[in-house]
């Protein structure tokens, strides 16, 4: 069974739009809609926001819905300066940016017996570059952070991407990517960009979240069709 997540109900609708036969069951305090997307069983989760309650949510569909692969669709904030609202980038690994036991001299965003980057499928990877391909669509690539926080400051924003070489920044990629990991589960993370993560970042997100979400859902779809 294929696994979708999103954090926001901005990032699910689109998805729940296009989906038949679906049965929702709520567990604890997140949903999960199974349905059928093209003749595929799907199970998409509506994780709620930040590291903590993805994990949650990637852990139950993988443990209780049978996940063998998970599909995380959302917005982010880009770092990078060639990425423009609207456009898609999908992680080739993933960091907490947030987590800093350096006291002990480990680098940031490093985790004894867990590492610091968590690596995506290369199967599903190659999948969306096919898609692209056949949708004429630009696809960009590289490392996404993660942490519990709504980056809004160019100098923060450029910590971050000097520090980890990161081209977008997020709230939940790295912890789906951590819980993946832990379980052995391929792990494909796509964001399309809402944001520049800088002072400008709160007002473009309200303004572009929706619109973000679903070029995101779009493209995840059309590589569900595909798997
Ligand atoms: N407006 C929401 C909060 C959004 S938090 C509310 O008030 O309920 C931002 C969400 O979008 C997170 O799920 C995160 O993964 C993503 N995101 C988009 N731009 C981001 C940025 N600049 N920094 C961090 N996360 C960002």
């Amino acid at each position: 069974m294929i696994g979708i997540m999103g954090a926001m109900i901005e990032e699910i609708e689109p998805f729940l739009k296009r989906l038949s036969d679906v049965k929702t069951t709520q567990i604890g305090r997140n949903a999960y809609h199974e349905g059928l997307y093209g003749g595929k069983r799907v199970t998409l989760a509506y994780s709620r926001i930040g590291k903590v309650n993805a994990a949650i949510t990637a852990t139950a569909l993988i443990e209780r819905f049978g996940a063998d692969k998970i599909l995380f669709s959302g917005v982010a904030g880009a770092i990078g300066k060639d990425l423009r609202i609207g456009d898609l980038i999908y992680a080739t690994k993933l960091v907490q940016h947030d987590v800093d036991i350096t006291a002990f001299g480990h680098p940031i965003g490093f985790i004894p017996e867990t590492g610091d980057f968590f690596e995506t499928s290369a199967e599903l990877n190659k999948i969306a570059e096919e898609v692209a391909l056949a949708k004429g669509v630009k696809l960009g690539k590289g490392v996404i952070a993660t942490g519990d926080q709504f980056v809004a400051d160019s100098v923060k924003k450029e910590l971050i991407g000097e520090r980890f070489k990161a081209d977008a920044v997020e709230m939940e990629g790295a912890s789906v990517a951590c819980a993946c990991d832990a379980f052995r589960v391929p792990f494909f993370a796509l964001r399309a960009i809402s944001d520049a993560a800088d002072m400008d970042a709160g007002f473009n997100f309200d303004a572009f979240l929706a619109s973000s979400a679903k070029i995101s859902a779009d493209f995840v779809l059309d590589m569900v069709a595909k798997l």
